[in-house]
């Protein structure tokens, strides 16, 4: 049985967390550098009211997540159990899809524990750990995960600092061990995944409902270009679509084989697609010497990127990135322009684009806005939970 600490807080982070707020912020703690990770604290108003039970993880958003509003309230398995079991009755509609057989179940504190998300991989889970604090309850939450699901396996990505122990590791917990790659549905369409190697398993889940629009209304008939494209997961949709042509742009020499893969594991004629590994900047510049135009052009890059020549920070460069996109792209075409940066909000990232066609002197419309799908669950008072802004933008 973990024990309880008894802290006191500052008066904001107590009457945020009163409100439901989910994150443990460190400059509401007097003493938050003796805190350790894993420990479950009792949060107090200054006095000494009780607020409300956390747990300590560091992560760069806070030093910890708010796990109960109930003071007789164990963090023990059961605790975990419910949570878990109130996750999957919520994504009822996810699991009885035969056509979808990925997505997320859990999803931090949107489901009420921060720092912890797992998702379903047709059979296999996995589980992400966001700090060494949620880490330590591992034993637990397996204990709780594996009374409410069957499954053939469950893996881990531990996303915290392990000091390099993370490269021996092939992220195997229990159960079966998978033949990778595991082919997964997603509205009807396949995906190669791989749970044991390395950080990304070959395909985003939170982009789905994004990924489906493009096929089923944006690319029959179509020119597509798809920049930061990983494993081309936009350009299998588009494909499905009818488009024309799919580029996919990718600075990782990985992206060619792992998109060849995809599009075959799809049954695309890979030859008749363009996968170039380049520096999308580079490449903008290649297209407009060229002349080249796409009727649409989908820009999804990192919060941050540096390569050999360039760095790139969307809340800083986004403008330039769409002023880059407008200018090979068609008249009456569409920039599906997406960013996961947490640090901004729908709105600051509308600016970009208002921005950006003003001084490209183009006018366009806004036809589409996505955030986070539904199995990616968020909680209303913590807005950077909601990290996901995507829009399609008409240029007229
Ligand atoms: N759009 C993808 C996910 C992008 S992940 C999808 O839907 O699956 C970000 C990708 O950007 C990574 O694959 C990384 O290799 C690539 N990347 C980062 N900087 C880049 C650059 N300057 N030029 C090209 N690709 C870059």
């Amino acid at each position: 049985m973990t024990n309880e600490i008894d802290v006191k807080l500052k008066d904001a982070l107590a009457q945020d967390l009163q409100k439901g707020v989910p994150i443990l912020l460190k400059d509401g703690f007097h003493e938050a550098d003796s805190l350790k990770e894993g420990s479950i604290l009792k949060l107090q108003n200054p006095a000494g009211k009780f607020v409300g039970k956390g747990y300590v993880g560091m992560q760069n958003k806070g030093i910890g997540w708010l796990l109960s509003k109930n003071e007789n309230e164990k963090i023990d398995t059961s605790f975990f159990q419910k949570k878990i079991a109130t996750a999957i009755k919520n994504r009822e509609d996810y699991y009885n899809s035969n056509d979808t057989t990925a997505f997320r179940i859990f999803n931090g504190e949107g489901d009420g524990i921060g720092g912890l998300t797992i998702d379903y991989f047709d059979g296999f889970y996995l589980i992400s750990w966001y700090s060494e604090g949620i880490y330590s309850f591992k034993e637990m939450i397996l204990e709780a995960l594996e009374a409410s699901v069957s499954y053939k396996g469950i893996y881990e990505k531990k996303r915290f600092d392990t000091k390099g122990q993370y490269v021996e590791d092939d992220d195997f917990v229990r159960g079966e061990c998978g033949e990778f790659p595991l082919i997964v549905k997603e509205n009807g369409l396949n995906f190669a995944i791989y749970l044991n190697d390395g950080a990304m398993v070959g395909v985003f889940l939170d982009q789905r409902d994004v990924r489906k629009k493009i096929r089923d209304a944006y690319s029959k008939g179509k020119t597509v270009l798809n920049t930061f494209s990983y494993t081309g997961a936009f350009s299998v949709f588009a494909v499905a679509g009818g488009a024309k042509k799919t580029t996919s742009v990718d600075l990782a020499k990985r992206s060619l084989s792992k998109t060849t893969e995809q599009f075959e594991v799809n049954g695309i004629d890979v030859e008749k697609q363009d996968i170039i590994v380049m520096d999308v900047f580079d490449y903008f510049k290649y297209a407009k010497r060229k002349e080249l135009a796409f009727d649409v052009v989908i820009l999804d890059p990192p919060s941050f990127a540096r390569s050999k020549k360039y760095t790139f920070s969307s809340a800083k460069d986004y403008t330039n990135l769409l002023k880059d996109a407008i200018a090979i792209t068609e008249k009456n075409g569409v920039i599906v322009a997406s960013t996961n940066n947490a640090t901004f909000g729908m709105k600051k990232f509308q600016t970009f684009v208002e921005k950006a066609f003003k001084e490209s002197n183009r006018k366009y419309t806004i036809e589409e806005e996505f955030s986070l799908p539904s199995d990616f669950r968020t909680s209303s008072l913590f807005k950077e939970g909601n990290y996901l802004k995507v829009l399609f933008i008409r240029i007229k």
